[in-house]
């Protein structure tokens, strides 16, 4: 089979775990095609990207210096990881590569100083060498482990628009280009470690991909290579049915759908951005959630693949405002909805949650609660005409409150998952403000308020045996 997979950041963070990431990419290449995707290290006290950038900023502001005083300590991290994994005749090579990297943005600083202006062209040069680092201090662990690696920059894999900061991958040259490098690599057995986070413009200008961006490129990558699986190592065992802060009992879920995760992202799970796994889920490539520090748990494996249950997961969105207009005069008024989130979205709400009952009397919808003011006042002056009419007469906000969402694809077709979810809700005496379901039946949406959000979880993961 053949496997791309990711470590982050705190995968990525110590000697420690960079022997146990050894140890994972040794024994996955006994069976597989291995390419590993890595980020930046993230070590407890000190971050490299958040350090990398703080410094370009404080350049912009005048301190030249600021990168020169960090790369010290950058060099050190890195160094120290190496003195425990990487033999002798390695770290020959490996210190003086990763002092020149660090030097050259040393120079870049003081530039930056003098010019006082921070491009994000320039920004993403240093955002992006942790990575880089720590590709190259990677590859020669694996290799004083005995296994055949070799560092690669994804700058000439994974070409992108221009948006610098928050690049695009051009897919059809970035599948020829990895191909390319990636393949023959695989062909002769040694481990591409390829730099997550960063790609390039056409041109060759370095860009990056979003911050927490090396699940993209890992995404990327998998598609590209058209691989058969695509892994995830983080720091938990799979996708769970629930937050564990709030029940305890909380299970890792051996299988979700592409939907079902994408469900779960948007209600607040901290699973992978759907945006970011969109190049699997187009070419239905599988993907693994794994624990780096947990190996020999399967995880979670997420695919098109239908499975048993109908409901699967419970998660809740807290402070969250909800909003109420209504009145007499919105029954079969054409386009009331249409204005109503129009003014939401100049207001630059998000919207979580949308009901409106057929009586029309009134719509509901859900902001974050921080957005809340700034769209009842858009509402209030986008509907000041229906208001005098008395078409509109009211808009409260009632917050803060939950929402609580039950999601899981097989609950669509299946009859009394609503039924077994609100007499739950009732015999629990929980209060239920609003309701929705989309279409695609793959999840219900409660909301309820604040105080009983976390009661309303715990009931519902019990109820439906997750
Ligand atoms: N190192 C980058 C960041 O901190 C990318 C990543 O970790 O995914 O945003
Ligand atoms: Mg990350």
């Amino acid at each position: 089979m053949r496997v791309v997979m990711k470590f982050g950041g705190t995968s990525v963070g110590s000697a420690d775990a960079i022997r146990q990431v050894a140890r994972i990419v040794a024994e996955s290449r006994r069976e597989h095609e291995v390419v590993v995707v890595v980020s930046a290290m993230n070590a407890p006290d000190l971050r490299t990207t958040d350090t990398l950038i703080a410094a370009a900023r404080a350049a912009a502001e005048g301190d030249g210096e600021a990168t020169a005083l960090a790369a010290p300590r950058l060099l050190d991290l890195h160094m120290q990881v190496a003195a425990e994994l990487v033999s002798a005749e390695e770290r020959e090579a490996l210190a003086p590569e990763l002092r020149g990297m660090l030097d050259y943005m040393s120079d870049l600083s003081r530039s930056i100083a003098v010019l006082g202006e921070l491009t994000p062209r320039a920004l993403d040069l240093f955002s992006g060498l942790g990575e880089r680092l720590n590709a190259r201090l990677i590859a020669a662990a694996l290799r004083s482990a005995g296994v055949p690696a070799r560092a690669v920059d994804a700058t000439g894999l994974i070409i992108t628009d221009e948006r610098y900061g928050a690049a695009s991958p051009l897919m059809a040259e970035t599948r020829e280009r990895s191909r390319e490098r990636l393949l023959p690599l695989l062909a002769e057995g040694v481990v591409p470690v390829v730099t997550g986070f960063i790609g390039a413009t056409r041109a060759g200008v370095p860009t990056t991909l979003g911050r927490g961006g090396s699940d993209y490129s890992c995404a990327i990558l998998g598609a590209a290579l058209d691989a058969d699986e695509v892994w995830f190592w983080k720091e938990v065992d799979g996708v769970l049915t629930t937050n564990p802060k709030v029940v305890p009992e909380a299970r890792t879920l051996p299988r979700l759908t592409y939907s079902e995760m994408a469900e779960l992202a948007y209600y607040g799970a901290n699973v992978l951005h759907p945006k970011t796994v969109l190049p699997l889920v187009q070419q239905r490539i599988p993907i693994r959630i794994r624990n780096t520090f947990n190996p020999d748990h399967p995880g979670t494996l997420i695919s098109a693949e239908e499975s048993a249950g109908a409901a699967k997961a419970v998660t809740a969105i807290k402070d969250v405002s909800l909003i109420t207009v209504g009145g007499p005069g919105m029954l079969g008024v054409a386009g009331v909805a249409a204005r109503i989130f129009g003014a939401v979205a100049r207001a630059g709400a998000n919207i979580l949650l949308i009901s409106q009952a057929s009586s029309e009397q009134s719509v509901c919808l859900a902001v974050p609660r921080a957005e809340a003011a700034a769209a009842v006042a858009e509402l209030r002056r986008e509907l000041a005409g229906e208001f005098s009419a008395h078409d509109v007469e009211h808009i409260d906000v009632q917050d803060p409150v939950v929402i609580v969402a039950l999601v899981g694809s097989g609950m669509r077709g299946t009859p009394g998952i609503a039924g077994r979810l609100f007499g739950a809700m009732g015999a629990a005496g929980i209060n239920v403000i609003a309701i929705a379901q989309g279409s695609t039946e793959n999840n219900i949406s409660l909301v309820v308020a604040a105080e009983e959000g976390d009661r309303a979880v715990r009931v519902i993961h019990q109820s439906f045996g997750l």
